[in-house]
Parts: C-alpha cells; sequence; structure tokens
C-alpha cells in the first residue's frame, strides 16, 4: 500500500489538467483535483468556445448582406447582445457540468478550492491537507495587461465575454489571436472597431502573405487599423467613457503613414487588452518547493513535463511552449503514456496547425515562407489569391488565399497557409497529409472536390517567382 493518499494531484481542471485527471484514473490510479473557479479552465469559459460562438454571432451581419444577391430581401433582424451572452452562458453551463461529470465518472476526487504546494508531496485546500506521491501543475494562463496610467480601467478577455452591453465603440490593443478575433467579433455585431497595434503590421509570427491579406481584408470589413500605434494613458470621463491618449495620431492604417510627432486622444466605450498571456503560478504554494521557472514564470519542465522537484510537473500553458487547447491535452496524453502507460513517450511539436477565428479566417500549418526559406534555402512557394464562388453573386469583393510551401530538395510540403471561410476546418485535413510527410507530387496527384475553395490546394501548379 502506497504511503500517499494519491498517486497523482492535479492542480487545475482547465483541458490540460482534465485529461490527464481522468486519463490517470483510468488506469486505475488514485487521482485528485481542485480548481477554485471553473471547470473547463479558459478554453470552456473565457477562451475558445465562448469566442467561436461570438464570431459565429458576428458573422450573420455579412451573410445577411451576401444574401440580397442570392434573391433574400433587404430585412435584417434585430440582434441583442443580452440574448447572446444569455443563450452562450447556458451553453457554458451545460459543459462545466460535463467535465464535471467526467472526473466523476471515473473516480477522480475532486476539491472546489484553491491547492496550494505543501511540499514535495503534500497540497492543501482551505485548511484540510491532502498527500500524494506526484503534482501536477495544470494551472494555465492569464492575461498580461501592461503597466501604464489608467490600466486598471481597460478589460481583457476575461471581462469581454460577460459585457452588461454591446459597446458603440471599442478599441482592442494587441496584434495577436485574441485581438483580431475580438476586433473582428465586435465589428460584425455592429460596434466600431478599432484595433491598435505597435508594430507596422500585426500577427508577426504569421506568414508575410497571410498578414498582408488579412490586413486588408480587415480594412474593407471597416475595422480601424491603426498600426505603429501607442497607447500613453487612459482616463474615465464623467460620461463613463473612456479618453486614450496616443503618442501618435491613429489615423495611420500601415506603415506608410506613421506621423510619430503628433499626439491625439480618442474616446472610447471599452478598451480591451490582448496583450498576450502569462503562466499562473501565483499563490500556488511554488514558494515551498525549489521549482524553476523562466522569468516571465513559467514552469520549467524537461521532454517528460518533470520540473526541477522530481515529484512536481507541469503542463498546458503553465510552461508557456505553445498556448494552444490540443496541445495541453497532447501533453497531458504524453504524461499519462510516460507516468502510468510504461510507453515513455515525448511530444511532437512540428507541424501543429491552428487557426485565428478572424473574418476571414487564418488557418495554418508549418513554417511560414521565410522560416522555410531560412531553413531549407531553395523553397517553391504556389499561391493562390481569389474570390470564392459565393461571391460571384453576392457582391462581396473578400478575397481568400490559400499558399504552399515546398522545400525544393525533397519535394516535401513544409508550410500551409490558408486566409478564408472555414480556412481551420481545411487545414486540420492539410495538417495529416503534412504529418504523413506528403509531398508536392501527392497534393499534385490528389483528385479535387469540385466546386470547393478547398481543391485550390490540389490543383496549385504554377510557382510563385522568388522575391
Ligand atoms: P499573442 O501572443 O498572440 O499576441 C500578443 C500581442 O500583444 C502581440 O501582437 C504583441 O505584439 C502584443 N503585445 C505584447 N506586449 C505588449 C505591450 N506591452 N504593449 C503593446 N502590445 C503588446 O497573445 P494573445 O493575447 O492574442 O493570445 C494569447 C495566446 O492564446 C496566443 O498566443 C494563442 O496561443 C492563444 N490563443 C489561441 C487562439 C486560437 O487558437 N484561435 C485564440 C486566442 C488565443 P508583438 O507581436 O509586437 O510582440
Amino acid at each position: 500500500m502506497s504511503e500517499f493518499e494519491y498517486d497523482l494531484f492535479v492542480i487545475g481542471v482547465g483541458s490540460g489538467g482534465v485529461r490527464a485527471a481522468r486519463m490517470s484514473a483510468a488506469q486505475g490510479k488514485r487521482v485528485a483535483t481542485a480548481e477554485d473557479r471553473y471547470m473547463g479552465g479558459t478554453c470552456v469559459n473565457v477562451g475558445c468556445v465562448p469566442k467561436k460562438l461570438l464570431v459565429y454571432a458576428s458573422h450573420f451581419s455579412e451573410d445577411y448582406e451576401n444574401a440580397r444577391g442570392f434573391g433574400w430581401d433587404e430585412a435584417r433582424p434585430g440582434f441583442s447582445w443580452q440574448k447572446l451572452i444569455e443563450n452562450k452562458n447556458t451553453e457554458i453551463s451545460r459543459l462545466n457540468g460535463i467535465y464535471r461529470g467526467m472526473l466523476d465518472s471515473t473516480g477522480v476526487t475532486h476539491f472546489d478550492g484553491r491547492a496550494r504546494i505543501v511540499d514535495e508531496h503534500h497540497v492543501s485546500i482551505g485548511d484540510q491537507t491532502v498527500s500524494t506521491e506526484k503534482i501536477l501543475i495544470a494551472t494555465g494562463g492569464w492575461p498580461y495587461v501592461p503597466d501604464f496610467p489608467g490600466n486598471d480601467l481597460v478589460i481583457t478577455s476575461n471581462e469581454a465575454f460577460f459585457l452588461e452591453e454591446l459597446p458603440k465603440r471599442v478599441l482592442v490593443v494587441g496584434g495577436g489571436y485574441i485581438a483580431v478575433e475580438f476586433a473582428g467579433i465586435f465589428a460584425g455585431l455592429g460596434a466600431e472597431s478599432h484595433l491598435s497595434y505597435r508594430g507596422s503590421l500585426f500577427l508577426r509570427h504569421f506568414d508575410e502573405d497571410v498578414r498582408q491579406l488579412v490586413r486588408d481584408e480587415l480594412n474593407k470589413k471597416a475595422i480601424n487599423l491603426h498600426f505603429n500605434s501607442h497607447m500613453e494613458k487612459v482616463e474615465k470621463l464623467s460620461n463613463g467613457k473612456l479618453k486614450v491618449t496616443f503618442r501618435e495620431p491613429i489615423t495611420q492604417v500601415d506603415e506608410r503613414e506613421i506621423r510619430p510627432d503628433q499626439g491625439s486622444t480618442e474616446e472610447f466605450d471599452i478598451v480591451l487588452y490582448a496583450t498576450g498571456r502569462v503562466p499562473a503560478v501565483h499563490d500556488i504554494g511554488l514558494e515551498n518547493v525549489d521549482v524553476k521557472c523562466r522569468e516571465n514564470g513559467a514552469i520549467i519542465v524537461d521532454d517528460y513535463y518533470q520540473t526541477s522537484v522530481p515529484s512536481i510537473y507541469a503542463l498546458g500553458d503553465v510552461i508557456d511552449k505553445v498556448q494552444l487547447t490540443p496541445v495541453a491535452i497532447e501533453e497531458a496524453m504524453t504524461f499519462v503514456r510516460t507516468q502510468y502507460m510504461n510507453t515513455p513517450t515525448k511530444m511532437d511539436y512540428e507541424n501543429i496547425a491552428t487557426a485565428v477565428f478572424c473574418q476571414p479566417n487564418i488557418g495554418t500549418v508549418g513554417l511560414t515562407e521565410q522560416e522555410a526559406r531560412d531553413k531549407y534555402g531553395d523553397v517553391a512557394v504556389f499561391r493562390s489569391i481569389y474570390r470564392a464562388m459565393k461571391h460571384t453573386l453576392s457582391g462581396s469583393d473578400e478575397k481568400n488565399m490559400m499558399k504552399i510551401i515546398v522545400d525544393r530538395k525533397t519535394d516535401v510540403v513544409v508550410g500551409v497557409h490558408m486566409v478564408g471561410p472555414e480556412a481551420g476546418e481545411i487545414i486540420q485535413g492539410v495538417a495529416i497529409a503534412m504529418k504523413a510527410g506528403a509531398t508536392k507530387a501527392i497534393f499534385d496527384a490528389t483528385v479535387g472536390i469540385h466546386p470547393t475553395a478547398a481543391e485550390e490546394f490540389v490543383t496549385m501548379r504554377e510557382e510563385v517567382t522568388s522575391p
């Protein structure tokens, strides 16, 4: 009989924590979990799931526009933000229940409360202390807001999901996933949406063609993009609005129009900061053990998610490797296989596909063109920029793009990028082909499905000339 009450104590029941807990329990291990916020973590409560629901909601305005060309009349139904949020909350409550049920049904003991590590083998929840052979930290991340005067007046994505009213004029600050997604959500729902990014072009880690096309498309959808834009302070006015002072005028769309010596002030109903997320390591008792962290708080782990303390492990956003739900889930599976299924496994982080639910969506897998050039030198690039068939009648001039990057020496496809409706759905299949090591010849030998946008991926023959 083990000297410990539990084999594994998981702190945090987000995507990674729940998967690790229930799969370990399914292996016959005695598992406990603790959580002091919501079941299902960021993804279910204030991330992927509610975000996608809001994206669906916001896209209807464009769908109504597009419908006219197909013979539908011009009347547009009214929209209620309150109804949307209420329905979204009902769905999230249902998912919370499913997550709790998944733990219960696999025999996991769940503690509602904040867990703090006491030592290498003990965790306290309130005034109760339990012993455990191993501890798994899966506490996720938390939005980061930089220091500036008035930063207590801004909101983050956490609060955006619960606003009582749809704001009329919104400023989103940042140039990553969350910023472009929320700028699109608010614009689609009828708000005047502004995005302020500190660099010359947002989505810094994405392929250059993707970034440029998304910039052009968001501009067309009346999202006000302000690049090379720096906020100095935020003040609350007596009418409840937020007065934002910028270092430069917020009229520029890209680097060609910078006038850095002229400041400006603007009023918004809300200012949403989407400037990254930091590991959630505060107040979990790390000071009681010698777990090593990086400067930003990310817990340092080896290939098997073991920290500098042998009985303590960590995975998911708290290790800040790749902040994506499916990555945390796969890390959890890798952890369980290694610890409890006699199969030490290292996770393969190559070619992880991802989607950004801006409108139109981005889907991407593998290397950007620049990364491919740096790594392989000689690459072949295939690109198609087109107007989707639907828009021949809708009248919309939205442009979409598909791009394939090939290592010329081996013919292996090393990067695929798409901007267009359902890009995430389409790229998932492409990612399978890439995981299998598909060459461009295999893409070319695949028969397309007509008429679809996706068939473009198997019909692109003309190489783009090198820059
Ligand atoms: P990202 O890391 O994607 O982007 C952060 C943005 O904020 C960057 O544009 C960055 O600029 C900017 N920034 C950082 N610090 C400052 C600062 N001090 N002042 C001004 N701007 C700043 O973070 P997000 O918050 O958008 O999302 C967090 C993570 O969540 C993502 O990395 C992603 O992994 C995950 N996520 C995934 C989604 C999906 O799969 N669809 C959806 C939402 C989130 P710069 O580029 O110049 O550094």
